[in-house]
């Protein structure tokens, strides 16, 4: 079936769904595959829970009229995506970064959304099948979609930018995460200053925080010629305090805002926000206050507070540095508590695993924390650099060990990769 009539199906459906377990009446399914499943195999069941259509790409599931064999599902599904994105002429944010990308699109999203009526990627759906979906979410009187765009590997973010197509973006920050899909700090320079290339190709707009050496230096290499630049411009924000949560003002008057977030870096991505929404007609005040008055609830720098106990919960996921901004901003934070830190693993780091752990246990140790816990096998290797630390490999222990400890009147610091959930740690204390 060619794509228009596979979009006027679209069109006349109530959404796409790529989940049996959540298929609404009249949608699209899309028969995806993945490593271990095979949604060909349940495009008949789709189709009796509701579903309109279902899109397969093996013929022996296509024997129903409802279902539309196609030669690649993903692809079509991608096809799809960008066939609708072009029927809107609006800008279309496109992100990307080592860390902070979804955490800069909450930021933005509520920036924009005092003036816009604005689209965002949900959550972190920001992969191939993500940004599609994300994409294909859209309604039709959308005035600005910000779609967030991750990778793990090179030639994601340029196929990412195909798809989407933005008319302006930006790189939160050039740092050391998926470094063994990138292949190495180089790796991830060339991997997301793809959308670097998408937007100069076609003479759109890059976004570039002044302040941050390494984006600056990828705009000169690329020799990017629409840049609109921030950071150190008379319309910045100023920082008066990092934590253990930021405050700030605008350029305008002398009202401080009292944010909910902790961190140098959040800093930094509240000011890409602010620039963003300054350039499309946002003013100030509602911008500082829509900043001011995010909270996350999704273990991003998330302050929680428990009997004596305060934690800076940065349980969401982990990569040499985020870690690094973490401990470091954890280490200037003022308070008479006693503060403590509980680290997890750092995942994806190839060979670099035992350097990158090492380096972090010389960090840790060069701060001034009253107590440290190290949790998860990699860990071993900063252990070297803290003695004095408490380590664990079994989330049983590591459980056990903090209800023993009856810790009262302590700032916590906790922080690793998703896959070791360390969040958990909050039920037992
Ligand atoms: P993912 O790759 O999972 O999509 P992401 O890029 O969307 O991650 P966020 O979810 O916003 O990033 O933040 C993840 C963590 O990265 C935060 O908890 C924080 O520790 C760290 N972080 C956020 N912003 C920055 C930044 N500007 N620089 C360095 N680290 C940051
Ligand atoms: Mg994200």
């Amino acid at each position: 079936m060619q794509i228009e009539g596979l979009y006027e199906i679209f069109r006349n459906s109530t959404g796409i769904t790529t989940d049996t377990r959540k298929i609404g009446k009249g949608q699209v399914f899309f028969a995806l595959k993945g490593d271990k499943f095979n949604a060909n195999n349940f495009a008949e069941q789709a189709l009796a829970q509701g579903a309109a259509y279902a899109v397969v790409d093996e013929i022996e599931h296509a024997q129903n009229p409802q279902c539309i064999l196609v030669d690649n599902v993903l692809a079509t599904l991608q096809t799809l995506a960008n066939h609708h994105r072009k029927t809107f002429d609006i800008p279309v944010i496109g992100l990307t970064g080592s860390n902070g990308k979804t955490t800069n699109k909450e930021l933005l999203m509520r920036v924009l959304g005092q003036k816009y009526k604005v689209h965002a990627t949900k959550g972190n759906l920001n992969n191939h099948i993500g940004v599609p979906l994300t994409l294909l979410e859209m309604a039709e009187d959308t005035e600005i979609a910000i779609i967030e765009m991750g990778a793990n590997h090179q030639k994601e973010i340029a196929m990412l930018s195909d798809i989407c197509e933005p008319t302006h973006g930006f790189i939160t920050n050039l740092g050391k995460a998926h470094l063994e899909g990138f292949g190495g700090v180089e790796g991830v320079r060339k991997g997301k200053g793809e959308l670097f290339d998408f937007l100069k190709k076609h003479s759109k707009i890059a976004f570039v925080n002044e302040t941050d050496p390494a984006i600056c230096s990828l705009v000169k290499e690329k020799e990017m010629a629409l840049v609109v630049y921030f950071g150190k411009d008379e319309f910045a924000l100023k920082m008066l305090e990092e934590s253990p949560v930021v405050t700030f003002q605008t350029p305008d008057n002398e009202d401080i805002y009292t944010t909910h977030i902790s961190g140098g870096y959040n800093f930094q991505n509240m000011q890409t926000a602010f620039a963003v929404g300054r350039y499309f007609g946002v003013p100030h005040n509602e911008a500082a206050q829509a900043l001011a008055d995010y909270n996350p609830d999704n273990n991003r720098s998330q302050v929680i507070e428990k009997g004596s106990n305060s934690f800076l919960m940065d349980a969401y996921n982990a990569n040499p540095s985020s870690m690094a901004a973490s401990v470091t901003n954890f280490g200037k934070l003022k308070t008479d508590k006693q503060k403590a830190v509980i680290l997890g693993d750092m995942y994806e780091l190839g060979e670099v695993t035992e350097e990158e752990h090492a380096a972090l246990g010389k960090l840790v140790s060069e701060q001034n924390f009253d107590v440290v816990v190290l949790y998860g096998e990699h860990m071993k290797h900063a252990l070297a650099h803290l003695p004095k630390a408490y380590y664990f490999t079994d989330k049983f222990s590591i459980h056990n060990w903090l209800m023993d400890s009856k810790f009262s009147n302590t700032y916590f610091l906790v922080k690793g990769s998703r896959g070791v959930g360390l969040e958990s740690i909050l039920g037992v204390m």
